[in-house]
Parts: structure tokens; C-alpha cells; sequence
């Protein structure tokens, strides 16, 4: 019997690999929904392959064209935010991958831990804004979360086996971005386009300018504590600019384990769709003999305050998080609308984590709230 799915973000760099783990692994995945923002050619035909149960389609000018053009099949068709909200809440699948972008992520993430489906979580600013009500639905309903972000994809392997006990450190690796080795000097000038040329990964536009200020390597150390459980002063972040190896644990005895390959978000979503097994899979596999050196080097902190903000925001707890990730989210928006400049993005994530109205157990409602507040600060932001 193969694997319920459903798809959030289909259209999207995750959505899209998903798909083709789920079409390579036809009598493993069976494809039972998919939801688009507002990409309807792509939804369309890719509804047309994988024959779903319902779709949904946030933007209305979408769905009108999703509608006239599958209405007359047997798919049941979604609209808006509620439609979203809806297909994450059905508990007839055995796992929903959480490929969506920002803090939109979160509720869908919620829903389907509440429906006690397990999710493929993609969306890491789930964590980050509401790690703690997440986890207390987990205890609730008994729904697991599998990391699909390559890093913790790769502490996950790493800690296969390991008593937890045993584990001095995490580390996680990234690439340093675009800009790793820019003169200081130049940040005010980078570009949106120079932004968006990521050296490694091939991904959407909001992650890849996270990573070119590496406020994405903040947020992972956030979504590693609560996925693995290790605090700020236990993870440490490592510059590895050829993205071979996709993060490792460091043990108490010295030793030393990393999870290594090509940099490919089809495996770890694979594997977070078919864990614990590591099925065949027909793309390229990592050639020690072509990849080139593997090198290491410290992240710069004043070149990437981001990074500082998250470790900060993880001392802090409570709202301090959620309001960093909300800030980041709507300065990156106006950043690539070319409203404000590169290095205004750290400076407004540090104003905004600073100076929002902090709760330690936020609720819903609250977070809702401090997304009000955050909004309106960062876009009158000048
Ligand atoms: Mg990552």
C-alpha cells in the first residue's frame, strides 16, 4: 500500500522536487493533494499527471483559471487562504510535506499535527514562530514532525543510533551565500539580482536572499533546537562552501559524524517522505574523485549580524522568534521590491526583535497580533 501525500507549495522549488521523488516512486507516494499559491499553469498540469483529490489555490484570479480549466474532472478544486487551511486539516493522508513560504507556513503546519498527521516540514519558520505550541500539539496528538531542510536532514541521519546523551555539539554548515568573501564596505549597494545568485542551491527567492545574509543559518539553529532539542550554546555554525557535507554532530569521545552529498533537496525530501528506509533514487550521486576540496572556514558576524539575532532570539524564547522571522519575512518582501536596501534587512530585524512586546507563552492569537505590529512597523520603516 503506498504512502498517502499531500503536497503544500507545489509549484515551489520544494513542491516541484516533492514531485518528482513522488513520480519516480510511483508504487511508494501516492499524491492525494497539492495546494499552489498562485502558479495556476503549473498546478494545473501537474494536477493533470499526479490525478489528486482536491487542490487548493489561494490567489481568486487562479483559481478562476484552475477551475475553467479542471472543473469538469473529478478533482475537488479549493479557493483562497481557507481552502489552504482546509486540505491541511484532512487526516486522510499518512503525511503532508510543508514546502510553503514564511510564516504563512505555520497555521497549515498546526492544522495537520492537530489532525495528527505526521508533516515533512520544509517550512522552517513554522518552528521558529510557534516551536512551542507545535510541540505541545505533538504530545497531544501523538503526529511526528521529519525535518526536510538539509541540515537537519543530515543531524537527523547523524543521530541515528546515538543516545542523545553522547552528543557534545551540533554543527550545522552552510554555504556563506554570494557574499562571503564582498568587501564590507560594498553591502549597501548589493543588488536584489546579485542577491538571488546563490553559488550552491537552486531555491526559491526568499530563502536564497536568507542565505545571502544568512538570516537562513539563524533560523536553522532556531528550528534545530526544537527539533533535536539543543540550545544556543550547543550549536555551532560552520562555513563549507561546497555544500558536500549537509551538517554534522560532534560526540563526546572526539569523534565526529557528517552526513554528506551532491546538493540536492530531492534527498532529504525523500527521505523525510519514506523514513527510516534510504529507497534507490535515479539522480547523480556524489563522485569524490570530480567534487573537488572540501574547505572550512568561521562565520564573519559582523558581516552577517543576522546570525547573531537568532542566537540572541534563542536565549530569549517567548516572542522574540516569532518576531524576528515575521520581521525577516516582510523586509525581505520590500527588499525585493526594492524598497530598502540590503543591509537595511538586519538592521530592522534587530530594531523590530527589540523593541516588539515580548509574552513567554504566546498563544495563536498573540502571534497573530505581534504579525499586525510587525507588519505595519517594517513596511513604514524608511
Ligand atoms: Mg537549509
Amino acid at each position: 500500500m503506498p504512502k498517502q501525500i499531500s503536497i503544500l507549495g507545489s509549484t515551489g522549488s520544494i513542491g516541484v522536487n516533492a514531485l518528482k521523488v513522488a513520480d519516480h516512486l510511483t508504487g511508494e507516494l501516492n499524491v492525494v493533494y497539492l495546494s499552489a499559491h498562485s502558479n495556476s499553469a503549473r498546478l494545473i498540469e501537474q494536477a493533470e499527471k499526479f490525478n489528486p483529490k482536491a487542490i487548493a489555490i489561494v490567489d481568486p484570479g487562479a483559481y478562476q483559471k484552475v477551475k475553467n480549466t479542471l472543473g469538469a474532472k473529478k478533482i475537488e478544486i479549493l479557493k483562497g487562504r481557507e481552502g489552504l487551511l482546509n486540505l491541511a486539516l484532512r487526516d486522510d493522508v499518512d503525511i503532508m510535506l510543508n514546502g510553503l513560504v514564511g510564516a504563512g507556513g505555520m497555521e497549515p503546519t498546526l492544522n495537520a499535527i492537530d489532525a495528527g498527521v505526521d508533516v515533512a516540514l520544509s517550512n522552517k519558520e513554522s518552528l521558529v514562530m510557534a516551536g512551542d505550541i507545535i510541540y505541545r500539539a505533538m504530545e497531544r496528538t501523538g503526529a511526528k514532525l521529519f525535518p526536510v531542510d538539509s541540515e537537519h536532514s543530515a543531524i537527523w541521519q547523524c543521530m541515528a543510533g546515538e543516545n542523545v546523551n553522547d552528543i557534545r555539539s551540533l554543527i550545522l554548515t552552510g554555504s556563506g551565500g554570494p557574499f562571503r568573501n564582498r568587501p564590507l564596505n560594498t553591502f549597501q549597494d548589493i543588488s536584489v539580482e546579485e542577491a538571488l545568485n546563490h553559488p550552491n542551491w537552486d531555491m526559491g527567492k526568499k530563502i536564497t536572499i536568507d542565505s545571502a545574509t544568512m538570516m537562513n543559518k539563524g533560523l536553522e539553529v532556531i528550528e534545530a533546537f526544537w527539533l533535536f532539542g539543543f540550545n544556543h550554546d550547543k550549536v555551532k555554525i560552520v562555513i563549507h562552501p561546497q555544500s558536500i557535507i549537509h551538517s554534522m554532530i560532534e560526540l563526546k569521545d572526539g569523534a565526529v559524524k557528517a552526513q554528506l552529498g551532491v546538493p540536492d533537496m530531492k534527498v532529504p525530501i525523500q527521505y523525510a517522505l519514506t523514513y527510516p528506509r534510504h529507497l534507490p533514487a535515479p539522480w547523480e550521486q556524489l563522485d569524490f574523485f570530480t567534487c573537488g576540496d572540501l574547505t572550512f572556514q568561521e562565520p564573519d558576524l559582523d558581516r552577517f549580524p543576522c546570525i547573531s539575532l537568532a542566537f540572541e532570539a534563542l536565549k530569549n524564547l517567548g516572542t522574540t522568534p516569532a518576531a524576528l522571522n515575521l520581521s525577516n519575512d516582510y523586509a525581505v518582501q520590500r527588499f525585493l521590491d526594492k524598497e530598502i536596501k540590503f543591509t537595511d534587512i538586519p538592521r530592522i530585524n534587530e530594531m523590530i526583535m527589540n523593541s516588539h512586546n515580548w509574552i513567554e507563552h504566546p498563544t495563536l492569537e498573540d502571534l497573530k497580533d505581534l504579525d499586525g505590529w510587525v507588519y505595519k512597523t517594517v513596511f513604514n520603516f524608511h
